[in-house]
């Protein structure tokens, strides 16, 4: 295996586990490394530290374990077997209210740079390395070893998720067997997924707990639910006898898919449910003061670091408007699932728009995502989705 060698000094963050090298810690390499390759890392004095996949780019190395390693099939089935593992103490394997859940974390299930979710019958595999990639096969392999009986297909969504710069022709698909018919339940709703032509692996597992949260709030309220994607959070509301739920979505796709999952949930949720397809800013800029359940759940505002200034204005922005116009006694669901926004500058940026509002506002809870999506403490930066819960007089 090729190597790597570290200034003297930059080991201290791999000796703490943190998974990722950055180029500006390398002090040389050995000759013909290229993207995605499995490099040892070593001291100045030669020490193996890490095995990983290198990368180029700001993150050099991807760390797969903190010692010297050989990656073959029974490495895979061992880091896969532990994902499952602790997705069974979580109570998500054969649970019939629940057949979709996130079954390897990248970082938080020590495989950076890898994603893979759980649907039903179907894995959704998501790399964002070229090393994930290239090992791709191996991954779903072990996958089908692990999962023996629990699966009928094993799809790649990786095009949009490698880095762009990558010399691959990766294209999406099966890597093995077929597809499933993409329906799946969470805490007993049903959902249609489609990996194929859906954002991310095709449903955004993260929000689970904080979907099943909103229903409790939910009775006799009128529901404004912004960025509503698959209606995720507008079936729970029904479910919790909302009086009223308003759905605003800018993608039609996304908008078929909601209607899709009304019927399939609700014989007659047309009296209950308003589908809107609009530009969710001019939305809520132009809408007026009636609902008393607000859900806020944006894109990602910030996926660089230089973009994070942007990103904040742009949480203060929708969160003032929300803020100013719910009801009184109204409650406010609102999240950022940037990664390079912290928590406590979410919180900042909130607590602005709060201000500007002139209501008195109070935190109901702090929200985060489920515990299938675990997160590495030496990789904080692995915590990505934020989410407040706020109660306005
Ligand atoms: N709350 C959803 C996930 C939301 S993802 C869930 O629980 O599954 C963000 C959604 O915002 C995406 O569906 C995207 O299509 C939509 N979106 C992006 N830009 C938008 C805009 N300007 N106006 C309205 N919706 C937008």
């Amino acid at each position: 295996m090729k190597r790597i060698v570290l200034k003297s000094g930059k080991q201290r963050p791999l000796l703490r586990r943190h998974p990722w090298i950055f180029s500006g810690a390398i002090k040389k390499r050995d000759p013909g490394i290229a993207e995605g390759d499995l490099v040892q890392v070593v001291d100045n004095q030669g020490r193996v530290l890490a095995t990983g996949h290198f990368q180029i780019g700001s993150i050099a190395v991807r760390v797969l374990a903190f010692e010297a390693c050989v990656v073959d099939g029974e490495f895979w089935r061992k880091r896969i077997r532990q994902a499952w593992a602790l997705r069974q103490n979580l109570g998500l394997v054969d649970n019939p209210e629940t057949t979709v859940f996130r079954l390897v974390n990248a970082e938080g299930d020590q495989l950076p740079g890898l994603i893979v979710d759980y649907y039903h019958d179907t894995a959704v595999i998501q790399a964002h390395s070229v090393g994930m990639h290239r090992a791709r096969h191996a991954i779903a392999a072990a996958l089908q070893d692990v999962l023996t009986g629990r699966l009928t297909g094993i799809y790649d969504k990786s095009s949009a998720s490698l880095p762009a710069k990558a010399p691959l022709e990766s294209s999406d698909g099966w890597l093995w067997g077929e597809s499933g018919t993409g329906l799946v339940r969470e805490n007993g709703l049903q959902f249609q997924v489609d990996w194929a032509a859906g954002q991310k692996t095709g449903y955004y597992v993260d929000q689970r707990e904080n979907r099943r949260l909103l229903a409790d709030y939910a009775r006799g309220r009128r529901v404004l639910n912004m960025f509503g994607y698959t209606g995720g959070f507008s079936l729970y509301a029904l479910r919790g006898e909302a009086r009223h739920v308003d759905t605003v979505e800018s993608s039609a796709r996304a908008m078929a898919l909601i209607q899709r999952n009304m019927e399939l949930n609700f014989s007659r949720s047309a009296e209950r449910h308003r589908g809107i397809q609009a530009d969710g800013f001019q939305f809520l800029k132009e809408m007026q003061g009636r609902y008393d359940l607000m859900v806020l759940d944006p894109p990602a505002f910030a996926k660089h670091q230089r973009a994070l200034a942007n990103a904040l204005t742009g949480y203060t922005r929708i969160n003032t408007q929300a803020l100013a116009k719910i009801a009184p006694g109204g409650v406010l669901f609102t999240f950022s699932c940037s990664q390079v926004v912290a928590r406590e500058a979410f919180r900042q940026a909130v607590f602005t728009a709060a201000a500007r509002s002139g209501r008195a506002v109070r935190i109901l809870h702090q929200l985060s995502q489920p515990a299938d999506h675990p997160v590495s403490i030496y990789h904080p930066e692995g915590e990505y989705l934020k989410g407040l819960v706020l109660q306005v007089e």
